[in-house]
Order: structure tokens, then C-alpha cells, then sequence
């Protein structure tokens, strides 16, 4: 699922090729993206792109009747840019939004309609689709532990939770831990003071190194290839090979149909722990898609 990173790669794509521009039309091509009937979607037609944002793992476009759109690409939806009118072939691509110097076009691979589109006319509508979660880049590490403190949580699950922490999912977890040096089990109940700041530094950190990475590949090109599995990650994605820190071999837990890595040497003081009661112990503290966690909302 694309993170804070990818979205932000998107959005330093976007903002050149699409601010200050008219949205001439949008053509949607599934019958599952729209989920609001009000406003109509027409009335994005021949309006100006204001702005675009980040909310958590969505991207909002603003346009100049404070119409917004946001978009949810959910695991498998992925944007393009093409050249203008670029025709809607086969059942992946899902919609066109049209501009004079070219088609964003939105796809979705796999059989899953997962991929939103909401249309709010107004930015307070904004909130309803915000998970909640903190900022990472805006709040200090008081508010970053009293949020991951909230409820007994392991640290995988609280760093994942759309409600506790914005735009982290699987992959940039994993990353975070790793850089942390602390194990995806820990509860966050558990965590010494110390250990409070290396997780706040290493999420920071490993956020802005990744969103500079990207954003400086997108700035160069449209980012058509954005994967959760990047061959610069120390961990995630590399089940096996060699930990970027000791040399020992990355380790993974699996549980429903998701995976963990993380390397024993460095997160877990060595032990590798026994694969199945690593996922019981992980899988009680999680819902069994990561389409159930993300659906997750602060009330
Ligand atoms: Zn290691």
C-alpha cells in the first residue's frame, strides 16, 4: 500500500503537472471507486486546481470552487500520467481526471475494488475520511508516546494504526523497527524512556529519508513504479538476505496474509523467535487484512 513516502512522491509529481491548471473532465470507468453521490463529480469539471494534500494514505485535490477529491489507492491502485484523452483500456484502469497536458489515470490491479474516490464540496469534509492519526512531523515525542500509549499495543500495530500514527503502513514499519533497533512484538505499555526516543528519532528519520529519496526520483520522472518492496530497504521485503547493519539473516513472521521482517541480531537480542507463536502473538493484535486495519477510524 503506498505510504507516506509514495504519496508524497505522487504529490511532488502532481503539484507541477496539475496546480494552476483546469480539470477539463473526469471519466470514471468502475462503478465501485465513487463513494459519495453528493456533489456530483461534474462539478470538478472546468475548475482549477487549487492545491494538493496528503491525508494520511490519500491524496486530496482541491480545486478552485472548494470542491475537493480525494483519492485512496488502497494496496493496489496506482496513478499515471498520460498524454491528454489517454483512452481507458481493460478492466485495471479505473478513471481519468483530464487536463490539457494530460490524463491522470488511476489503476488497480488484482480483482479487488479496494481504490476510493470521495467528492466533498467543502474542506471540512476533509475530516471525515482522516483516520486521525498524529502527524509525525508536526508533534513532538510527548504526543507521539501519549498516542502510541493510548491502548496496550504491540509496536507493529501501533506504528500500522491509521488512528494512532498518519501514513505508515507494512513496509515503512518494518523499516522504522529496524531502525529503532527494537522488536515488532514489544508492547508499547513496555517501552523505557530511551527507547521512546530512539523509536520517535527512527520514525522520523526514516520517513524523511525515504520522502527525499522519492520525491527527488519523482521530480525527475512520474513515479509509475511505486512498490512497497524497494531494494534499498534494510529489512522489509528481504526475507533471508543479509541484515544492512550485522550481516545476519533477515528474519520474517507470518501471519493471515501479511509478513513482518526484521532482523533477530539487531530488534530482538538475538532470539528468533518461533515463526508460529511470533504470528499468534502478532495476529491477536491485529485484524486479519491489512484492508480491515486501514479502514480503521478515530470516532
Ligand atoms: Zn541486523
Amino acid at each position: 500500500m503506498p505510504e507516506m513516502p509514495d504519496i508524497a512522491a505522487y504529490i511532488s509529481a502532481l503539484e507541477p503537472r496539475m496546480v494552476g491548471q483546469a480539470l477539463e473532465q473526469v471519466r470514471i470507468a468502475s462503478a465501485f471507486l465513487l463513494r459519495t453521490a453528493q456533489p456530483p463529480i461534474t462539478n470538478a469539471e472546468g475548475h482549477v486546481v487549487r492545491e494538493l494534500r496528503r491525508i494520511g494514505k490519500r491524496i486530496a485535490i482541491g480545486l478552485d470552487n472548494d470542491l475537493w477529491l480525494v483519492l485512496h489507492l488502497m494496496i493496489a491502485g496506482r496513478l499515471h500520467w498520460k498524454l491528454p484523452g489517454a483512452k481507458l483500456a481493460g478492466r485495471n484502469q479505473l478513471a481519468a481526471f483530464d487536463f490539457s497536458s494530460g490524463s491522470l489515470v488511476l489503476t488497480e490491479a488484482g480483482t479487488k475494488r479496494r481504490a476510493s474516490l470521495h467528492v466533498f464540496g467543502g474542506e471540512d469534509g476533509l475530516r471525515s475520511v482522516d483516520p486521525g492519526g498524529i502527524e509525525i512531523f508536526s508533534r513532538d515525542l510527548d504526543a507521539f508516546r501519549a498516542a502510541l500509549t493510548a491502548e496496550n499495543r504491540t509496536l507493529k500495530r501501533a506504528l500500522t494504526d491509521p488512528r494512532i500514527v498518519s501514513g505508515i503502513g507494512n513496509a515503512y514499519s518494518d523499516e522504522i523497527l529496524h531502525a529503532a533497533q527494537l522488536s515488532p512484538i514489544t508492547l508499547t505499555h513496555k517501552l523505557k524512556p530511551h527507547e521512546w526516543e530512539r523509536l520517535f528519532a527512527a520514525t522520523r528519520d526514516t520517513l524523511q529519508l525515504w520522502m527525499d529519496r522519492l520525491r527527488a526520483e519523482a521530480m525527475a520522472k512520474f513515479p509509475e513504479k511505486v512498490t512497497a518492496f524497494r531494494k534499498d530497504m534494510a529489512v522489509h521485503g528481504r526475507y533471508g538476505e543479509p541484515c544492512p547493519r550485522c550481516g545476519e539473516k533477515v528474519q520474517r513472521i507470518r501471519y493471515a496474509d501479511n509478513e513482518t521482517n526484521y532482523c533477530a541480531q539487531c530488534q530482538t537480542g538475538g532470539k528468533v523467535l518461533a515463526d508460529r507463536s511470533l504470528s499468534r502473538l502478532l495476529g491477536a493484535d491485529w485484524p486479519r487484512t491489512l484492508d480491515e486495519l486501514e479502514a480503521l477510524k478515530r470516532h
